[in-house]
């Protein structure tokens, strides 16, 4: 089969790989019926995250089981699944407690941008859907299995409820469903910031009532301005730099909660203004797999449509595009297709 390969900076090849098999009993190969690029595939493409060998890419995945290892007992070969980009038991105390993604026996699947995929872990990190999805379905499904479960994991650590005033700090495919998180969890009021027309728009249809489109210094300014002087309840910070961290921290009001999930990159926080602030900090790699029955279900019966955040969509042997258009930004996410 051919797959994504990255060779280096802006090098992003589609080439024959081996096909994946079954390598471990609890394995399943599933068969790729959409893949994306995410916003933090982009670090090592940018070369800010070096690469010290040809790398394949891809973690995020939806797809027909086709085959399972001899331990595998709860999903079967044509069922359509979802899984998480970490494999993870379900059954250790760090899955149980709901923090998948700090499995003790965790294994990271990296190599999604391809036509098959080996799942580790086959039986705890798999999630089926109630039958085999209409296509016009599949790009929101798609999203659970990463972008939508982090967005959703943003607001839920910072403790998004009902009534609750929300800023969400990046426009990336993550940030615009950190909106539509927020949303379907009941918040008064959702501030949006970002710069991009196209962006902005997306996220009032998902649910932003403001948008800000200052940052640093007039940034926080124009929040206090919108909150009485005070700050928000919760802000999901999805970006993950110096810049985006503190602007979340200095957004949010004494006592309020940060749900950080952008991956950090040189972020340095300086204790005695976090001692100051008085915030509750809580993030890291979503636990994709406590969320995925939930998002699953809200997508199945209709109640959310998270695939929107796919404005380019091409066929797999295209991907070098895929990532080009979300490094110029021209797109907000592009989805593949084997
Ligand atoms: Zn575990």
């Amino acid at each position: 089969m051919r797959g994504a390969v990255l060779y280096g900076p802006k090098d992003i090849r589609f080439e024959e790989r081996d096909t994946p098999r079954i390598v471990k009993p609890t394995d399943a190969i599933i068969r790729i019926s959409a893949t994306c690029v995410c916003g933090s595939d982009l670090w090592p493409y940018r070369g800010i995250q070096p690469i010290t060998q040809p790398t394949p890419m891809g973690h995020e995945y939806c797809g027909i089981v086709e085959e399972v290892g001899s331990e595998v007992t709860r999903v079967k070969p044509g069922q359509f699944v979802i899984g998480s980009f970490f494999a993870s038991d379900n059954t250790c105390p760090n899955c149980h407690a709901g923090y998948q993604t700090s499995c003790r026996h965790r294994e990271f699947v990296g190599d999604a941008q391809a036509p098959f995929l080996r799942v580790p872990l086959a039986d705890g990190t798999l999630v089926t859907t109630p039958e085999v999805p209409s296509e016009d379905m599949i790009p929101s499904l798609l999203t659970v299995s990463d972008v939508m479960g982090t967005g959703w994991f943003a607001a839920d650590a910072a403790n998004v409820k009902p009534g609750k005033t929300v800023v969400v700090v990046g426009d990336g495919a993550v940030g615009l469903l950190g909106v539509l998180s927020a949303k379907r969890m009941g918040a008064g009021r959702i501030i949006a910031m970002s710069r991009h027309e196209t962006r902005q728009k997306l996220a009032r249809e998902f649910g932003a009532d403001d948008i800000v489109i200052e940052r640093g210094n007039e940034g926080v300014a124009r929040i206090k301005e919108l909150t009485d002087g005070i700050g928000a309840d919760s802000v999901l910070e999805c970006v993950g730099t110096q810049e985006s961290m503190m602007q979340a921290i200095r957004s949010t009001r004494p006592g309020g909660y940060i749900g950080y999930v952008g991956v950090p990159h040189g972020v340095e926080l300086n204790g005695e203004k976090l001692f100051f602030s008085h915030v509750h900090l809580h993030g890291g790699p979503a636990p994709v797999r406590r969320y995925l029955p939930e998002l699953i279900d809200l997508v199945w019966n209709g109640k959310i449509n998270p695939g929107k955040v796919f404005d380019l969509k091409l066929p797999l042997d295209q991907v070098a595009e895929g990532y080009r258009a979300m490094d110029e930004r021209r797109a907000i996410k592009s989805l593949l297709r084997p």
